[in-house]
């Protein structure tokens, strides 16, 4: 069974704190989401205020070929303006679990109802309905099962959404499956992985496994928390698993920097295929091996993901690495000193670099709690302002 993508970058990769990103960025986002082959995009949430709707237009203005998106709420208002403007789906949040349902003071029963002229409403509009159905992994199957047939064929996909990020990959097949089976086609499944376990990327191949036809990621596994499912990743275990066709694999790095830049947030260094070091070969053993045979410790191959083989010199290296690196000129230099510059490049190491990544390390820290308390100063001053004081 083909995997589709469904990207969510541009609303769940706002919920990172301190993200904040324009409409510029947002339109070079999508473009490139496009153009590296995503089937599906969440453009935002139009109850979000009118910067987000205007964006939304942006976004839809340019005629991608990927089903761009918004998400609504059950909220009669809500619905009415993505109506007016005219995507191509609605993502309708239906929360699923009693623990959600009470937050709201709602019943399945009366959610559902209260959902149906809303589905209605778009599927009469001929705007695609996609149920998003919330925090499905703690909610009761037989609850999942009833809302997502609630609606006949008025539904095109249910993304069965791990809000929380509870599952581990068996338990999500497993589940996935037994939904399946109770689900009439042609209703798709879809799955909306969380990265609380780390296991997000995981247990959206399980899902897929199950019988989920789409699946959502972010650019840099962005997100709520620990974030969602890393496209980058995922698209990585698809190459392996010969599931990639449509998608521009070369793209991710390119990909993965415009959001890094865009988001401010940086991807690690060790950070599957577009990490900085994912090819590195550091140790004088690897590196020595890896260049006899290239894939002596790497078995994805760089260049699909148009990156390549590095072989950093260090305190680990050996003399066949650094052989190599000199290129032909080795054959040139004399034996004793390349030896004794790799002599001093063991011994030595590059001191700055330590001092570099201290100092670089304490900085972002910084910046990182300086975003988790963003306006709590202001906010804290406002609210010990006595009334008397007010003008
Ligand atoms: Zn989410």
């Amino acid at each position: 069974m083909s995997i589709f993508l469904t990207d969510n970058t541009l609303r769940e990769g706002e919920q990172v704190a301190g993200v904040d990103f324009s409409i510029e960025e947002k339109c070079s986002i999508a473009m490139a989401l496009d153009e590296f082959g995503v089937h599906r995009l969440d453009a935002g949430m139009p109850a979000s205020g009118e910067k987000e709707c205007k964006t939304i237009r942006s976004l839809l203005d340019l005629h991608l070929r990927a089903e761009v998106g918004v998400s609504c709420r059950v909220n009669t208002d809500d619905v009415a303006q993505a109506i007016e403007l005219r995507p191509a789906a609605v993502y309708l949040i239906t929360p699923a679990s009693r623990r959600r349902l009470e937050h709201m003071n709602w019943d399945l029963p009366g959610m559902i109802e209260k959902a149906r002229p809303l589905v209605l409403a778009l599927a009469a509009e001929r705007i695609k309905v996609h149920l998003a159905v919330e925090d499905a992994s703690r909610a009761a199957e037989d609850d999942i099962v009833a809302l997502v047939n609630a609606f006949g064929g008025a539904v095109d996909t249910a993304y069965l959404c791990d809000t929380v990020g509870v599952h581990l990959p068996w338990e999500a097949r497993e589940w996935v499956r037994r939904i399946r089976a109770r689900v009439p086609e042609p209703l798709h499944l879809g799955y909306h992985g969380h990265n609380d376990l780390g296991m997000a990327a995981g247990n959206s191949l399980a899902a897929w496994q199950g019988g989920a036809r789409h699946v959502s990621v972010t650019v840099n596994g962005l997100g709520e928390r620990a974030g969602n499912a890393s496209l980058s990743t995922l698209t990585a275990c698809l190459v392996r698993m010969e599931l990639a066709k449509g998608l521009k694999a070369q793209r991710l790095p390119r990909l993965a920097a415009l959001v890094e830049t865009a988001s401010g947030i940086p991807v690690s260094p060790l950070e599957p295929v577009v990490g900085a070091f994912a090819f590195a070969h550091a140790s004088g053993v690897h590196a020595h091996a890896a260049l006899q045979d290239e894939q002596a410790y790497t078995d994805l191959e760089p260049s699909l993901f148009d990156r390549q083989h590095e072989y950093p010199l260090g305190k680990k290296s050996g003399r066949y690495a650094i052989r190599a690196l000199a290129g032909p000129a080795a054959q040139m230099a004399p034996p004793e000193a390349l030896d004794q510059l790799l002599q001093y490049i063991k011994e030595h190491g590059k001191p700055e670099f330590k001092q570099q990544g201290k100092q670089f390390v304490a900085e972002f820290r910084g910046m990182m709690q300086s975003r988790l308390n963003l306006w709590r100063d202001v906010v804290a001053a406002i609210a010990h302002t006595s009334p008397k004081t007010r003008k």
